[in-house]
């Protein structure tokens, strides 16, 4: 299950751990296979350092799907990058980020870098640009499985044929000398896709994966994914700005705004009732089917602000039709929106204690 947690503390040096082992298989009983805790990230900018993200907490087991959601600058790749590690000099994290039990934010980069592609992967927004240019496509699949599992170039090649016929890249065996430029969006995305699944990773993130896709490729490269990651009993969390893309693909939500997650629900429990302003906000504004022609779509007013610009307190309190000015003194604690419902597995949380007021004056 996935579930919000309470937070800790943790430290953001990096230091070298003697119990490291990037090989570590299946979480120890009980362990979730993903765990993040209180992650805050502050980033330095032209205006000073930033705090970037403030507080994110969840957990998932293995074959679980959780999508986080919100508009651009709200932390979402933010939070995937920190989990991978690959956050810009000079950020500072605190909290903790566990993976099958290890600690990831104490190990160095070197530790960091057996763990990625080995044990956590990721998919990118535009293939194209995470592909590389001057090399055959078998080349950049076979990479991570003569790195990570000591393959020889004759049997990653034999393996990255196997991983291409498994995402359905039509004529798999004559595209393997290929290079990313001979292929669509979609082909490529597919390429991205195996590349991603060589090593068998425990959690998979797929960052929008597809945003640069016309609108039936993304329906079927979406499917394909979800359908490896049952098939394989990853962890799924998948970024993305689609309402109804969430909806056909993860169990579960995280809608983040200003570094924080706002309100997090199973997805059918979320599309039946949303709580905080900024969600209503968000799906008001989803265009729909049966929408009469000229119909306006709702839009939030004004704009996400500027992370140097982030009050102390709500994020949203500029947008927000019911804020008072104590919303951007204090950042509200997520609280459940059914009292009687706590269970950290599967209640439905939100962070405004006055969403109520909305709800009375819908
Ligand atoms: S009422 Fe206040 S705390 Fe709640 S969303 Fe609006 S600004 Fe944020």
């Amino acid at each position: 299950m996935i579930c919000l947690i309470p937070v800790c503390q943790g430290s953001a040096e990096r230091v070298a751990m003697s119990s490291f082992n990037p090989n570590a298989d299946q979480p120890l009983n009980n362990t979730p296979l993903l765990s993040v805790r209180d992650l805050r990230v502050s980033l330095q900018t032209a205006q000073g350092q930033v705090d970037a993200l403030r507080g994110v907490n969840f957990e998932m087991q293995r074959g679980e799907t959780l999508g986080l959601i919100g508009e651009s600058g709200c932390g979402k790749s933010l939070t995937a990058l920190a989990i991978m590690g690959l956050l810009p000099e000079r950020a500072q994290v605190l909290g903790s980020v566990q993976l099958n039990g290890a600690e990831l934010t104490t190990l160095s980069d070197a530790q960091l870098c057996q763990m990625r592609g080995a044990r956590m992967a990721m998919i990118f927004q535009e293939p194209m640009t995470a592909l590389n240019p001057l090399h055959p496509i078998w080349k950049q699949i076979a990479e991570p499985l003569q790195l990570h599992q000591g393959m020889s170039v004759t049997a990653a090649k034999a393996r990255a044929l196997e991983l291409l016929e498994r995402v359905q890249l039509p004529r798999a065996r004559e595209r393997l000398d290929a290079y990313p430029h001979q292929l669509s969006g979609g082909q490529r995305q597919r390429v991205m896709i195996s590349m991603a699944l060589a090593c068998q990773p425990d959690i998979l993130i797929a960052d929008e994966p597809t945003t640069a896709l016309d609108v039936t490729v993304q329906k079927e490269v979406l499917s394909l994914i979800r359908q490896l990651v049952s098939e394989d009993g990853m962890g799924l969390l998948l970024i993305s700005h689609d309402l109804g893309l969430m909806r056909e693909q993860v169990e579960r939500v995280m809608v983040m705004y200003g570094g924080t997650v706002v309100e997090s629900a199973n997805t059918q429990d979320l599309f039946e009732m949303r709580a905080h302003p900024y969600t209503r906000g968000l799906f008001a504004a989803r265009p729909r089917l049966g929408l009469k022609r000229g119909t306006r779509l709702q839009t939030i007013p004004g704009h996400v602000p500027e992370i140097f610009n982030w009050p102390q307190g709500c994020a949203f309190a500029e947008r927000c039709p019911i804020a008072v000015p104590s919303c951007a003194v204090v950042l509200p604690a997520l609280e459940p929106v059914r009292p009687t419902v706590t269970d950290p597995l599967t209640a439905h949380w939100v962070r405004c204690p006055i969403w109520q007021t909305l709800e009375a004056s819908a």
